[in-house]
C-alpha cells in the first residue's frame, strides 16, 4: 500500500483570500512576533467495531513535533476539548475525497482546525480540504519524527505547495521545460461540488525569480521546483533530481521547506514569506480562531512516581485502581496497562486519558502479571514522555462475602452522590465481630463506620456526607483479615 500512496491530495489552487493577499502583503496585520495560539479539534478515526485508532502517545508526539515545526513561526497548537472518537469504517478507511467532505461536515468544531486521523485519506497522506475546512492525516504517515500534520495546517492557513501547477504532471529533464502547467482542482473548491471538472493554469517559476510572485505559490523566497511526487534530498537538503527552468538554468529543489514533497527528513522550515502569510490569513481570514491565546502550555519537567499498585502486589479482580502523584503543570494523564514490561504498543490492554490522577482498570484476566505507566501532558504541550513502569498480579475476587461465618452481603448503592446514604445488610450464621472502615485508594483511613458484634441479620445505612468525589473502599476486618468493597462517590 505504502507505495501507492500520494503525497498530498490538497487542492493545487491558491485561494482568492491568497490571491489577494499576495497582491499586497503590507497590507495585512501580523501581530509582529507575538504568540498565536490556535486551537486544534483532534478526531481519532476507528472502525466500526472501534479498532484502528491512532495511539494517543503518537497523538502527543506529533503534536510536539508540528508546535516545534512552527516555533519559528510563532505559532503554537492546543488541543481544543477531548480526543473525538469516531466509530466509522467508512469514515476511517475512506478513498474518496467526497466521503472524506461528509465526514468533516459531519463532525466539524467551530472555530479550531479540525484534523481527522484516519487509515485511509483517499489514497494520500493526508490533505485540507477547504471545502470543509479541515485537514485529514493518515495514522501511518503521522507520528515518528513525521512533518505531515505541519504541512497540512500550512494548507490550511493558505499556503500552497512552491512546485504549485506541477500536481499530477510528471516532470522531465529530457523534455523541454513549458512556461505553463495545467492543473485539474475540480473537488477542491471552496464550495464542494464534483460535477464541473475544472483546469486552471499556472506560470512556471523561472530560477531568475523574474515572475515568483506570479509563478507557482506566489512566494518569492520559495524557490522554484517541479517535483510533485515524494523525493530524496542531499546532505545540503536540495533534491538529488536536477531540473531545468524554461530558460534551461539548471536547479536543485529545497527540500528544507515543509511545504515540499522532500521526505521528512529533509524538512527543516516555513520561509519568512509563508509564515507571513499564515499569520495575516488568521488575523484576516480566521480571526475566530484566537479566542484563546493564554491555554496551559507550560513545560511538564517529570513524570509522576507511580503510587499503588507496584513491585508485582497482587489486587482482587475487581478492586483494580491504578494511582499517581499529581505532576507539575500536568492536566491530562494517559495512563496504560500492557501485558508485557516492554509495553509493547500491540499488548496494551486498558489505556485511557483522565484529569484526575486515577483510574479504574477492568475486564483483565485472572491470575495475570500486568504492567502499567503514566504519560503527563497539558493541552498546549504535549511534548513529554512515560513515568516508569510498575507491575502487578491480578488474584481472586474478594469482598464481605469470602468472611467466614458470613452468609448474605448486600452492599449498595456502589455509586453514591454525595450525601446520600450507604445500606449494608448481612446475614451470619454464626457470631462475628466486625469492624469497617473507609479507606481511600491510598490505603489511608477516611473514616470509621462502625465496630460491632454481629449474629444473624444487621443492617445499617451511614450517610456518605463530606466526600470528594472519586472512588473508596470499605474495609471489612475479621479475625486480622480485611476484604474490600469499592464504592464510587459522584458530586
Ligand atoms: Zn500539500
Amino acid at each position: 500500500m505504502a507505495q501507492d500512496i500520494i503525497p498530498c491530495a490538497t487542492p493545487p489552487v491558491k485561494s482568492d483570500w491568497l490571491k489577494a493577499y499576495q497582491k499586497n502583503p503590507n497590507a495585512y496585520a501580523k501581530a509582529g512576533d507575538t504568540t498565536l495560539y490556535v486551537p486544534v479539534t483532534i478526531h481519532v478515526l476507528g472502525t466500526d467495531e472501534g479498532v484502528g485508532y491512532f495511539s494517543v502517545p503518537q497523538i502527543l508526539e506529533s503534536l510536539c513535533q508540528l508546535n516545534e515545526d512552527f516555533s519559528e513561526s510563532n505559532m503554537q497548537f492546543f488541543i481544543e476539548g477531548e480526543f473525538n472518537y469516531i466509530n466509522n469504517s467508512a469514515w476511517f478507511n475512506h478513498s474518496t475525497i467526497a466521503t472524506g467532505y461528509e465526514m468533516m461536515i459531519s463532525n466539524n468544531i467551530p472555530n479550531t482546525i479540525n484534523s481527522y486521523i484516519v487509515g485511509n485519506a483517499a489514497g494520500a497522506a493526508g490533505y485540507n480540504l477547504p471545502s470543509a475546512n479541515a485537514v485529514a492525516l493518515l495514522k501511518s504517515n503521522t507520528a515518528n519524527g513525521s512533518h505531515l500534520w505541519a504541512h497540512e495546517i500550512g494548507h490550511n492557513l493558505s499556503i500552497q505547495h512552491p512546485f504549485l501547477g506541477w500536481e499530477g504532471n510528471p516532470y522531465s529533464y529530457n523534455s523541454p521545460t513549458p512556461t505553463e502547467v495545467y492543473y485539474n482542482y475540480t473537488e477542491f473548491q471552496p464550495v464542494f461540488y464534483t460535477d464541473t471538472i475544472i483546469i486552471d493554469t499556472a506560470l512556471v517559476e523561472y530560477v531568475a525569480r523574474t515572475n515568483c510572485y506570479e509563478a507557482a505559490d506566489g512566494f518569492c523566497d520559495t524557490p522554484p521546483s517541479y517535483l510533485a511526487t515524494g523525493w530524496n534530498c542531499n546532505s545540503d537538503a536540495s533534491s538529488i533530481q536536477l531540473q531545468k527552468d524554461p530558460d534551461n538554468v539548471d536547479f536543485r529543489s529545497d527540500g528544507r521547506n515543509f511545504m515540499s514533497y522532500a521526505a521528512n527528513a529533509c524538512n527543516a522550515h516555513f520561509t519568512p514569506e509563508q509564515i507571513a502569510a499564515m499569520r495575516a490569513n488568521l488575523f484576516s481570514e480566521k480571526p475566530d480562531y484566537l479566542y484563546n491565546q493564554n491555554p496551559q502550555n507550560a513545560a511538564i519537567a517529570d513524570a509522576p512516581q507511580l503510587i499503588a499498585p507496584t513491585a508485582g502486589e497482587e489486587i482482587p479482580l475487581n478492586a483494580i485502581h491504578l494511582s499517581w502523584e499529581n505532576t507539575p503543570n500536568a492536566t491530562r494523564y494517559y495512563y496504560e496497562v500492557n501485558r508485557l514490561a516492554s509495553f509493547s504498543p500491540a499488548f496494551v490492554v486498558a489505556s485511557g486519558v483522565v484529569e484526575d490522577t486515577s483510574a479504574e482498570v477492568e475486564d483483565l484476566a485472572l491470575n495475570t502479571t500486568y504492567y502499567w505507566r503514566v504519560m503527563p501532558f497539558n493541552e498546549g504541550n504535549t511534548c513529554t514522555f512515560f513515568s516508569e513502569g510498575e507491575s502487578f498480579r491480578t488474584g481472586e475476587v474478594v469482598g464481605v462475602e469470602q468472611i467466614e461465618g458470613v452468609q448474605t452481603a448486600n452492599i449498595y448503592p456502589n455509586l453514591l452522590s454525595t450525601g446520600q446514604s450507604l445500606y449494608i445488610e448481612l446475614t451470619t450464621n454464626q457470631s462475628l465481630a466486625l469492624q469497617a472502615n473507609l479507606y481511600n485508594l491510598k490505603g489511608q483511613l477516611i473514616q470509621p463506620l462502625f465496630n460491632t458484634d454481629i449474629h444473624g441479620n444487621f443492617s445499617t445505612s451511614i450517610a456518605m456526607n463530606g466526600l470528594s468525589a472519586g472512588m473508596y473502599l470499605i474495609g471489612f476486618q475479621s479475625n486480622g483479615n480485611i476484604f474490600y468493597e469499592k464504592i464510587i462517590i459522584t458530586k
